[in-house]
């Protein structure tokens, strides 16, 4: 018998008063899997992303995560955690405040997040920053801030929506190692959405490739690369058709 998939998407469709949003999603993730969602603007990677999340809830299909049917609960019963774009600090509160503050909502003993915290800005390399506030970091630090508060959670998923595009391509570069890292040591899934082509397939165990709200191809960046399923695979990928 074959372990079922971490996280199984099945036949998701998705659509606002008839627009379409996304079509005939399916998709397994392993366990400790990086996962990526790519394409162009517009082609569904944030719905994907958030009908994982439940911040959607689908018009058809079904979604698993950890062998639970999840397709129609709450966003706070998924046992995930996100990072966005845009790193949604709260900029009144110091680093160390947005980084407990998901765990005090959740009252965790002040011990218990003490310990937590002091690990998570050593994984992220913020150790020493715990007093600032986020005006006074800089835009990879933030990043990192938010990363942190997301590890921090302890959650096995963890879901990102293009969390390095607001970074300057140095950092970028920087950043993406980071998170590469984190997720290898930590041993988390990760899905992981970007319109950049290089991102996804140098941080990618597999590539999921969309258009216009289907999924083109599924496979890894290999596969991608040498044997893309259509021309639009190619051309996207700048692989030879
Ligand atoms: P991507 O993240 O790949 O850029 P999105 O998932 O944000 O794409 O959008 C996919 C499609 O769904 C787009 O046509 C977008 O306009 C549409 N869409 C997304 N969210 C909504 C919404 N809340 N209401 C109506 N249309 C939406
Ligand atoms: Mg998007």
């Amino acid at each position: 018998m074959t372990a079922a998939p971490y996280v199984r998407l099945k036949g998701i469709a998705k659509r606002w008063n008839g627009q379409l949003g996304v079509e005939d999603i399916s998709l397994d993730i392993e366990e400790g899997a990086f996962v990526a969602l790519l394409g162009p603007s517009g082609c569904g990677k944030s719905t994907t992303l958030r009908l994982l999340a439940g911040l959607e809830l689908p018009d058809e299909g079904t979604i698993h995560i950890d062998g639970r049917d999840v397709t129609t609960s709450a966003a706070s019963d998924r046992n995930l955690s996100m990072v966005f774009q845009s790193y949604a600090l709260f900029p009144h509160l110091s680093v160390a405040e947005n980084v407990v503050f998901g765990l005090k909502v959740r009252r965790v003993p002040r011990a218990e997040r003490q310990e937590k915290m002091a690990r998570a800005l050593e994984i992220t390399g913020l150790t020493g920053l715990e007093a600032r506030k986020p005006a006074e970091l800089s835009g990879g630090q933030r990043q990192r801030v938010a990363l942190a508060r997301a590890i921090i959670a302890g959650q096995r998923l963890c879901l990102m929506d293009e969390p390095l595009s607001n970074l300057d391509a140095k950092l970028r570069n920087a950043v993406r190692k980071d998170i590469k890292k984190l997720q290898r040591d930590l041993g988390i899934t990760v899905v992981y959405v970007t319109h950049d082509q290089t991102e996804a397939m140098s941080m990618a165990d597999k590539v999921v490739l969309m258009k216009e709200g289907r999924i083109q191809q599924i496979g890894s960046p290999d596969d991608l690369y040498n044997r893309p399923a259509n021309t639009f695979v190619a051309e996207f990928i700048g692989a030879p058709p």
